[in-house]
Parts: structure tokens; sequence; C-alpha cells
């Protein structure tokens, strides 16, 4: 089995509570949606770009697609002084390819890593067939007054259902942009109660500026939707993508 990736690469996670943890990512190409704040390559790429000292802004082109072998060398290569415990599988949409997932999550557990899954959320099917091998899941729940899409709450709540039956360790992310529609922000908050419970993270990531927009919300704003937010949940934090402010990958 193969598959078509983007790029592969230590660095800090920039997003959510793992923020400024070292991960190793594995980027996948294709994504099904199109959100608008996207400024993510997800066309499939000729080769994966891969940097072998972490920062240093050295690529090596390694042709696509990578067998499941070719890539766990890679990870191997990658990590090989051991100082990336969690693998962070990002995207495009990783859950895409969930049949390379759940052969090739099991052997890089063998190897003692920590898988982290960041995901659209949105792919309940796809997420059960690789969950026992996944430790935390970043999850978003897209707006569509944010992506400009038609929005997906039910494949959303049936997402983290999953999660929270599985035991496995999630929270929710919303990127939230000026254009947030206040009422369809609560009724995500409401969803995410109630099929993840109150205890559930609810991250509020304002979103970045982006090619086709740069409704980036204001800081009013984003205290205004915290507070509303905390009135049904008592985990809301507001957290930027600190990996652009540093201009790391
Ligand atoms: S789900 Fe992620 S990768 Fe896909 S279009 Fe939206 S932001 Fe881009």
């Amino acid at each position: 089995m193969k598959t078509y990736l983007s790029e592969i690469f230590s660095s800090v996670q920039g997003e959510g509570p793992y923020v400024g943890e070292r991960h190793l990512f594995v980027r996948f190409c294709g994504c099904h949606r199109a959100c608008e704040f996207c400024d993510t390559v997800v066309d499939r790429t000729e080769t994966v770009l891969v940097e072998k000292v972490p920062g240093s802004g050295q690529f090596e082109h390694v042709p696509n697609p990578l067998s499941i072998g070719q890539l766990v060398e890679l990870i191997r290569e990658v990590d090989h002084k051991k100082n990336n415990r969690q693998i962070s599988f990002t995207g495009g949409a990783p859950l895409l390819q969930a049949g390379y997932l759940a052969e090739l999550l099991p052997i890089l557990k063998g190897d003692g890593h920590s898988i982290y899954l960041e995901t659209a959320g949105d792919l309940p099917q796809q997420l059960k067939s690789i969950i026992e091998w996944v430790d935390i899941v970043a999850m978003d729940v897209k707006l569509s007054s944010v992506t400009k899409e038609k929005n997906t709450f039910p494949e959303h709540w049936e997402f983290l259902k999953i999660c929270r039956d599985r035991n496995v360790e999630v929270f929710t992310k919303l990127v939230l942009s000026a254009e947030t529609d206040e009422e369809e922000f609560m009724q995500a908050v409401k969803g995410i109660k109630n099929a993840g419970g109150e205890d559930t993270l609810v991250v509020i990531q304002p979103m970045t500026k982006a090619a086709k927009t740069n409704a980036v919300p204001a800081g009013e704003q984003l205290l205004r939707w915290q507070e509303m937010a905390g009135h049904l949940m008592p985990n809301v934090r507001i957290i930027p993508q600190t990996h652009k402010m540093l201009e790391m990958l």
C-alpha cells in the first residue's frame, strides 16, 4: 500500500493545548473540504519534502507515493535522536487514508511513539477503523460562516462521541474569523457539550490571515465568544497558531 505525502519534519506543535511540545509531523496530500481560510497545499505532489535536520530549511525530495516501509524508515531517520515521542498526522485529511494508517500506526506504536491525529473531525467511520491506535485527537468543528462551506455538525457529533466512548483523549478546535455567526457558534458549543460532555476542552483558534481571506477576528470578538461559550462549558481557551508567529513549519 502506498500514499501521497507532502511533508515530513520535526518541529514544535503550534496549535491547541500541546503547543510547544516537540512533534514529528507527517502531512498527507488530499482533503475533502475547502475551508476559505486554508493555506495548506493539499494537491498531490510529485515528491514529499523531508527535513532531516530540524529547523534547517533543507529539504530532501523523496518521490511519491510512499510505501509504509519507506515512511517508517524516514520517520526513524528524522527521529534518530529519539526526541519526538508524538507523531502528529496532519494534512490535508489523514483520515482519507485510513487503510494506510491502519497498517502504519501499529508499527509506530511498536517504536514507542504516541499518535496525535489532527483532523477535520467529520469522518466518523474512518476514525472508528483506526481509533484503537490513536492517543490524542485534535478535532476541528467547522462553522459554515467561517469556512464558507456547508456545515457538517451531525458528523462532528458522531465523531466526538466515538472518541469519548472509546476513552481517547480529544479536544475540539474552532477556527473563528471576524465573520463568525454567533448563533452558529453557540449551536456548535451546545453540540460539543451534548456529544462530548461538559469537560471537553474547547479551543478558539483565531483565524490567521490567508490567501483568500483577511477576516481576522478582533480581540473584543474573541473575548466575547469565550465568555458566551464559558456559560456552557468550563474550559474554553483562546490559542492562536504560534508556529506562524515564529515563522516555523
Ligand atoms: S480541512 Fe484543513 S486542510 Fe482541508 S481545506 Fe480545511 S483547513 Fe485545509
